[in-house]
């Protein structure tokens, strides 16, 4: 009767899940081609998908504005699509870009990852998207290739120049493990955090607010850099080692000297981390996350007030060590504690916040969970 399910043996239904993710450290360093050291969040975006052999696409979510959005797959282009809808169908345009066979699909989203707060629920979302395609069509493509079709629909449909941590982060990470990503050629290896053996637990503290001028100053930032990987006659910043560094500042104009500086101390910090992680050293990656925030606010500017106040407070409080997770302007630090120490560090910042007239900030423990898979 039902063809699909005669020949994959599966009914052309179910539902998947992708996570959102908070980056240890490594922040910028993915579109200058360097390291990341993600971990997946237990939250999740979840997509209950159905094959439509119509053409269609139809699209409902429970955090998008209540309306369904329908749309024939073959019409797919960008632009054509706005809003919170753009992600989902820009991930099956980018199927079709990549050549691949694909129709319609009914999807029903749901979703416990807080959105806009730099826990990349957008990649979750396009993650969860690409991974049902994936079987409701029996594409057989493995989980990097699928985050390089949800990277190409954040990139040329939704119009975000993202780098490839988040989608990546949110399909293959593993439950109790940090992914060292080379952002170059995608060579990865699961790196076992274990917070709870060690007595530690990692705090996300969402501010929750997202300035606005991050959309620009991202896309900026990412031309800086590649405008000084030009002038240094490298292919990426990330093929500048700490030893060139001074010789290289020397040649470039002033602006440019601070985003070159934290992307190579960055790569240097993603190193070290992995070097006390692999030594089950958890509590030294404290300092590390700390000067990572310094670069992020002083070097590379994409911190703001709420999300120094946080860092600041947090280490105060006792944390080994804070930063901002995220791209920046607003969005979540997290915090590395004392599992004992938790509660009362994230009071210690919610009362901060209040007295400096800032929303409540959202607390979540982030506990290294599993990349996108199939849930039902
Ligand atoms: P982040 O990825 O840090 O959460 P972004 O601005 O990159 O922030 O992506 C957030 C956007 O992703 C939301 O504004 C919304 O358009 C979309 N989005 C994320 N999750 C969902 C969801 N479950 N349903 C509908 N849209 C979602
Ligand atoms: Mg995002």
């Amino acid at each position: 009767m039902n063809t699909f399910a005669q020949i994959h043996g599966r009914a052309p239904e179910g539902e998947w899940a992708a996570p959102g993710r908070v980056n240890l450290i490594g922040e910028h360093t993915d579109y200058n081609l360097g390291f990341v050291l993600p971990i997946a969040l237990p939250q999740t975006v979840r997509a209950q998908a159905r094959r439509r052999d119509d053409g269609l696409l139809r699209l409902h979510s429970t955090r998008g504005d209540g309306t369904v959005v329908e749309v024939a797959v073959a019409d797919l282009a960008p632009g054509g699509v706005t809003g919170w809808a753009g992600y989902p169908a820009a991930v099956v345009w980018a199927l079709c870009e990549a050549g691949h066979e694909v129709g319609g699909a009914a999807l029903s989203l749901g979703s416990d990852v807080p959105t806009g707060a730099g826990l990349s629920s957008s990649a979750a979302l396009e993650c969860a998207v690409a991974l049902a395609y994936n079987d409701l069509y029996g594409l057989g493509l493995s989980a990097p290739e699928l985050a390089l079709i949800a990277q190409r629909a954040e990139n040329a449909f939704v119009g975000v120049p993202c780098g490839i941590m988040d989608q990546m982060a949110s399909m293959c990470c593993r439950a109790g493990a940090a992914l060292h990503l080379d952002s170059r050629d995608l060579a990865m290896r699961q790196v076992p955090v274990d917070l709870a053996g060690a007595g530690l637990a990692l705090l996300v503290l969402d501010t929750r607010v997202k300035h606005d001028l991050g959309d620009g100053a991202y896309a900026a930032l990412r031309a800086g850099c590649e405008r000084a990987a030009g002038l240094l006659g490298l292919p990426a910043l990330r093929d500048l080692g700490p030893a060139d560094l001074p010789s290289a500042l020397a040649q470039l104009p002033d602006e440019l000297r601070p985003l070159v500086r934290h992307v190579v101390t960055e790569n240097e910090r993603v190193a070290e981390a992995v070097t006390h992680l692999d030594a089950g050293d958890l509590a030294a990656l404290g300092p590390i996350l700390t000067a990572g925030h310094a670069s992020l606010r002083d070097d590379y500017r994409v911190s703001c007030p709420e999300t120094d106040l946080a860092v600041s407070t947090a280490v105060a409080a006792g944390a080994h060590g804070a930063r901002i997770t995220g791209g920046g302007f607003g969005g979540s630090v997290i915090a590395l504690v004392n599992a004992t120490a938790a509660e009362s560090v994230a009071a210690e910042v919610a009362t901060a916040f209040r007295e400096a007239g800032y929303a409540t900030p959202r607390t979540l423990t982030a506990v290294p969970a599993e990349g996108a898979r199939r849930i039902a």
